[in-house]
């Protein structure tokens, strides 16, 4: 964005004072996110906005919808989409709640909703649009890098204190959930393999930080996060039994997060690129997907 947009968009949003929404995905424009459909039309100073998005937000509600629409319908794909900053409250703008398994912990909210939002003749300022005229795509490599991990985090998996906890503090047959070997076993596949995803994850937090060119690295880390999550689901369920699956107090395990860890392992899959595109971007970073390598996405 322009020095004047940085400074009227970001400062509420580094504060905690604004909440948005990234509104990438829709009906046709998922993995292949430059297939998307709404179209955003200049008309004076504004845009026009039309289309539709899915499995976005969550129920906490935005001030603002972070937004990739087509600008130039006759362009050439990747050279023909826009970026916006759209406010939620603005006319036309329909927010639709799809109830999921589980929304993966995704936008701050446990709840499992995620949304479907309709734009309808929503117009916007000109000065929402971030980037430039038909510069959208450019937008969506830095957003998409930081979507499939580059960014890195200092973060660890809480649910893996939990369920050391509940196996340290909970018998059975008598015994320590943890004194069991087979148990044992288990806990300790799950320490060696959230270890990994922590360590790649601080690796590129470092790199970031430290201006360290990345090729690979955000979608190994991504890759890694959500294999190793979904076996960790098996895993809790090999330790547990029947108790990984209730939330129910007297029969669950850990106040439910357990439970809910059995359906965030597969939901969390698909969020900011899926372990298949997470492959996919690897094999072009590492020469074995194209002829020229591909370059990752700018952080700034
Ligand atoms: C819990 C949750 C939260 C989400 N939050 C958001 C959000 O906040 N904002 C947002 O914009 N979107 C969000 N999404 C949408 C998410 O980004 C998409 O679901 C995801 O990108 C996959 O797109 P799709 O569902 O259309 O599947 P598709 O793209 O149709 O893919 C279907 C299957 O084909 C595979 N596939 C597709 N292309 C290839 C390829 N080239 N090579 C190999 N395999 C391929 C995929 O891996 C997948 O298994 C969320 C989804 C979920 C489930």
């Amino acid at each position: 964005g322009t020095d004047e947009q940085k400074k009227y968009f970001l400062p509420p949003i580094f504060k905690g004072e604004v909440r948005t929404w990234q509104l990438l995905s829709e009906p046709e424009a998922g993995s292949d996110l430059a297939n998307v459909k709404s179209t955003a039309v200049k008309d004076g100073d504004d845009y026009i906005i039309n289309g539709q998005k899915v499995f976005v937000g969550s129920s906490l509600g935005c001030d603002y919808m972070w937004t990739l629409t087509v600008t130039d319908t006759e362009a050439k794909r990747h050279e023909n989409l826009g970026w916006f900053m759209i406010p939620s409250d603005l006319p036309g703008i329909t927010v639709q709640p799809m109830d999921l398994l589980i929304s993966g912990g995704e936008s701050g909210a446990g709840s499992g909703v995620k949304n479907t939002v309709f734009f309808d003749n929503v117009r916007v300022p000109a000065f929402n649009l971030i980037g430039g005229h038909n510069q959208g795509w450019k937008v969506a490599t830095t957003h998409l890098e930081l979507e499939h991990g580059t960014g890195g985090r200092i973060s660890r998996n809480v649910v893996v204190d939990k369920l050391f906890e509940y196996c340290r503090t909970n018998d059975r047959r008598g015994e320590f959930i943890s004194k069991d070997p087979d148990a044992r076993e288990k806990l300790i596949d799950v320490y060696i393999e959230q270890e990994i995803v922590r360590l790649l994850q601080l690796r590129n937090y470092w790199m970031r930080h430290s201006g360290v060119t990345t090729t690979y690295e955000g979608p190994q880390a991504s890759y890694l996060k959500k294999t190793l999550g979904l076996k960790m689901s098996g895993h809790i369920l090999d330790i547990l039994g029947p108790a990984a699956l209730t939330f129910d107090p007297e029969l669950g395990a850990s106040e439910g997060h357990m439970e809910a860890h059995s359906r965030a392992g597969i939901i969390a899959i698909h969020p900011g690129g899926t372990t298949d595109i997470q492959k996919v971007i690897m094999s072009r970073r590492i020469g074995i997907g194209r002829e020229v390598r591909e370059k990752a996405g700018a952080l700034g």
